[in-house]
Parts: C-alpha cells; sequence; structure tokens
C-alpha cells in the first residue's frame, strides 16, 4: 500500500506541472537552510508544503516509499498556489 500516492490522491489537487531543475534547486537550497521555510521560486513564501519524507530511490513503477527525515532521504514538496510538486534531495547522510 502506497501511503503517499494515497494520501496525494485523495487530498490534493492534482500537481499542474514539475517545477523546472533551477526551481527544484532553490527549493533544496531553502529547504537545507531551513526545512521549515521554504518559499515557493514562483508565488513566494508560505505556499509549500513538505508532504512526506519519502526514499531517495524510486522504483521503476513510480512507487516511493516513505522514510524517516534522517541519512539519505528525499523530501516531497507541493505548492499550494501553483500546485505543482517535486521531491528534493533533502538528506545527504554527510553533513552535520
Ligand atoms: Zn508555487
Amino acid at each position: 500500500m502506497n501511503r503517499i500516492e494515497k494520501e496525494l490522491a485523495e487530498s490534493l489537487p492534482q500537481p499542474k506541472g514539475p517545477f523546472t531543475d533551477a526551481e527544484a534547486l532553490e527549493l533544496l537550497m531553502a529547504y537545507r537552510k531551513d526545512p521549515s521555510n521554504v518559499p515557493c521560486p514562483l508565488c513566494g513564501p508560505d505556499t509549500v508544503e513538505v508532504l512526506a519524507f519519502i526514499e531517495p530511490e524510486i522504483d521503476p513503477n513510480g512507487f516511493a516509499s516513505v522514510t524517516n527525515p534522517e541519512g539519505e532521504y528525499a523530501a516531497a514538496l507541493y505548492c499550494h498556489q501553483c500546485f505543482r510538486a517535486v521531491g528534493i534531495l533533502a538528506g545527504t547522510g554527510k553533513e552535520a
């Protein structure tokens, strides 16, 4: 059972598209600076929510496993204003 997929399907509108690579990088930098304050490159602050922490490796079927925000993990971010979602590699397991 894929919890993320289920929650996305039930509680959120369909994302209207992906973030660009440049935007994803901005989100990543902001997240690493302060995970509780990640502004959307397009919409500004207070619109991006961390939906879930997922395994950095997503299997070929597109399933992502929920994990804890420790070591290597990815964060699924969603902007409530432009309705776009992105997964960023949030943890490296090496940084202090
Ligand atoms: Zn946005």
